[in-house]
């Protein structure tokens, strides 16, 4: 069977189909060959650019595999103020950025006053940027005030849509319906919504890749983030092998075959764990890059997994930098809004 044909067909690959891609027998270099001809009808050459803020390192939750989860109590712990975030956009604005996203734990501190606050000023400063939030869980009242204050685009990644690998990867008290339900009430909204999962988490088989997909479907999201799951020495999961950059790269493409209109960032976790990842994450689907805008004395503090990448191809002063690897890859950096074309 053509699994291929039928994706770029636009046909609803029954599972036999997803899990033949997955395992490889695409083969892979026509999956890629494929996701990047629909990305090319789509978006063209186009890579979108994000100035990436990581404005709290504290976070209420406790996932399991994350370095910055509450219970690391070696984790060093920061918070960016209004006027440095501020003045990261700045930084970010002269550079050419014109999308903000302001990532981060479940940090109380930014309640709605404060986190609206904030918008409010990047949207009065920076009237032609769009401000992305990618903060957590919080009410639909704090989701519109939100954008009430001038926030239109949302990372949520729902992390596993099988609630049997939710709950070996969250602990008691977290809850994979309330997460789903905040991203739709997102869309309600009027958000543009970002969802997504990490790849190669312990214990995740492809039945829950799968349903990861099923998940998407059912969401339509506007971003898809996906990024190898890897290791951080201070988690429960210090013992458990990272995922695979060739995993990562499959899904890529069956996401992009399959969500011709998302925009998919390369991401940093794919850079950080092949020294190629960034660019063959491009050259499988991927149309988006989130250099790190980030203050540079707190960059390491930030630290969700090990060796994780802030400098070089990463940062975001380094654009001209990115720019060759982009262009060596076969593509061109855009640095407008980059809205999605649905
Ligand atoms: N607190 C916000 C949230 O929950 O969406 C944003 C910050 S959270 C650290 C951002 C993403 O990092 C998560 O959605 C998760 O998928 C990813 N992440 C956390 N730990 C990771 C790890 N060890 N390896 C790869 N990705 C990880």
């Amino acid at each position: 069977m053509d699994w291929i044909a039928r994706l770029r067909a636009g046909s609803d690959l029954e599972d036999e189909g997803l899990r033949a891609l997955l395992a490889g027998e695409g083969p892979d270099e026509e999956l890629f060959a494929a996701a990047d001809q629909v990305r090319r009808e789509h978006y063209g050459d186009a890579v979108y650019v994000r100035g990436l803020i990581e404005i709290s390192s504290y976070c209420r939750n406790d996932c399991l595999y994350c370095g910055i989860r509450k219970s690391n109590s070696n984790a060093r712990r920061y918070r960016l103020d209004q006027e440095t975030i501020l003045s990261c956009c700045r930084e970010g604005y002269a550079l050419g950025y014109r999308t903000f996203v302001l990532q981060g734990g479940e940090d109380p501190f930014f309640a709605d006053d404060v986190l609206c606050g904030i918008v409010r000023a990047i949207s009065r400063e920076f009237p032609g940027c769009a401000v992305t939030l990618s903060v957590g869980e919080r009410s639909l009242d704090s989701y519109k005030k939100l954008y009430d204050a001038g926030a239109r685009r949302f990372l949520l990644r729902h992390e596993a849509a099988s609630e049997e690998l939710y709950r070996k990867l969250h602990p008691p008290g977290m809850s994979r319906e309330n997460r789903m339900q905040c991203l739709f009430d997102l869309k309600k909204i009027g958000y543009q919504v970002g969802s997504g999962f990490m790849v190669g988490a312990p214990f995740q088989r492809t039945e829950h890749l799968i349903e990861d997909i099923r998940f998407l479907q059912k969401l339509s999201p506007d971003m898809i983030g996906i990024g190898p799951y890897l290791n951080h020495r201070e988690t429960p999961f210090r013992d458990q092998p990272s995922g695979s950059m060739i995993m990562t790269l499959r899904l890529l493409a069956i996401l992009r075959l399959m969500f011709p209109w998302a925009l998919l960032p390369s991401t940093t976790a794919l850079a950080s764990i092949d020294p190629s990842g960034r660019q063959r994450g491009l050259q499988a689907g991927a149309n988006v890059v989130m250099p790190n805008l980030s203050p540079a004395d707190v960059r390491d503090k930030y630290s969700i997994y090990d060796n994780k990448l802030s400098t070089g191809n990463e940062s975001a002063q380094n654009k001209a930098d990115l720019e060759k690897v982009v262009r060596a890859a076969g593509y061109r950096i855009v640095t407008d809004r980059g809205d999605v074309k649905r």
